[in-house]
């Protein structure tokens, strides 16, 4: 008998982008002639994802229903919810919207550079361990530095992997770790691992995601975010 299990993506829009001091939010400035949400979008749809629940901004709920969901005809969305202040609250109202699915892909609006092999994979690797990220190990050497500006110690390299997004988990498992983390008024979070980590105890495989699925930040991230969509195009088209 075939085991039916539902897997749903969350896409966070919810960001002000203020470090990228703009007017418009990043995941909506122009990236090849689309707004960057659209690539995510577009990589989930096309992926065997159930359905898209889409976290924005207040403000930004009926600008990507009607320019970018109804435009672009993306079928799998499910939902526009409204984020929160944090990060983690616009993961949180995410989760609520998903109530009923067996596993989540958390992933960031501003990677457009995401491939569907890297969701194909997400997928296999969190049905089998239960929590999964993407990552790329670290190519610097990285410091730990003190209040003064000092490298005080420096972990060693081969140890040390950037993780990116989507990062994926047994729907119940972050639903907890979420429940425990609000219990506990902690607000010292910069991603879902580490919420699993931390109040289920439980690790997170990492699996390889690409030095292509950059995060936009700042103004020089668009420019080489261009670059990379247009490779990976290149690629595509080709196949
Ligand atoms: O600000 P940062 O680069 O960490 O944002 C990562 C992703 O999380 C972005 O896609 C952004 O839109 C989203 N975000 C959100 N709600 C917030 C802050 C960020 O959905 N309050």
């Amino acid at each position: 008998m075939k085991i039916v299990r539902k897997i749903t993506a969350i896409i966070l829009a919810g960001g002000k982008g203020s470090r990228m001091q703009t007017e418009i939010p990043k995941q909506y400035l122009d990236l090849c002639g689309k707004p960057v949400l659209y690539y995510s979008l577009k990589c989930f749809e096309e992926s065997t994802v159930d359905d898209i629940v889409l976290v924005t901004g207040k403000d930004g709920m009926d600008y990507c229903k009607k320019n970018i969901v109804e435009r672009y005809r993306f079928q799998k969305v499910k939902c526009i919810v409204q984020g929160g202040s944090e990060r983690y609250w616009s993961v949180k109202s995410g989760l609520d919207a998903a109530r009923g699915t067996d596993y989540v892909l958390i992933h960031d609006a501003a990677r457009p550079c995401i491939t569907k092999e890297m969701v194909e994979n997400s997928i296999l690797e969190v049905e089998n361990s239960g929590a999964c990220t993407v990552g790329i190990p670290a190519k610097d050497t990285i410091k730990i530095v003190d209040e003064n500006g000092f490298g005080i110690e420096t972990p060693p390299r081969n140890c040390l992997w950037q993780v990116q997004t989507p990062q994926s988990f047994r729907y119940s498992d972050i639903m907890e770790a979420y429940y425990k983390m609000e219990q506990a008024d902690d607000r010292d979070i910069t991603d879902d691992t580490m919420i699993i980590e931390r109040y289920l105890g439980k690790k997170t495989k990492i699996i390889w995601g690409s030095y292509y699925n950059l995060k936009i930040t700042t103004h020089e991230d668009l420019v080489v975010a261009e670059t990379f969509l247009k490779k990976i195009k290149k690629v595509v088209d080709m196949e």
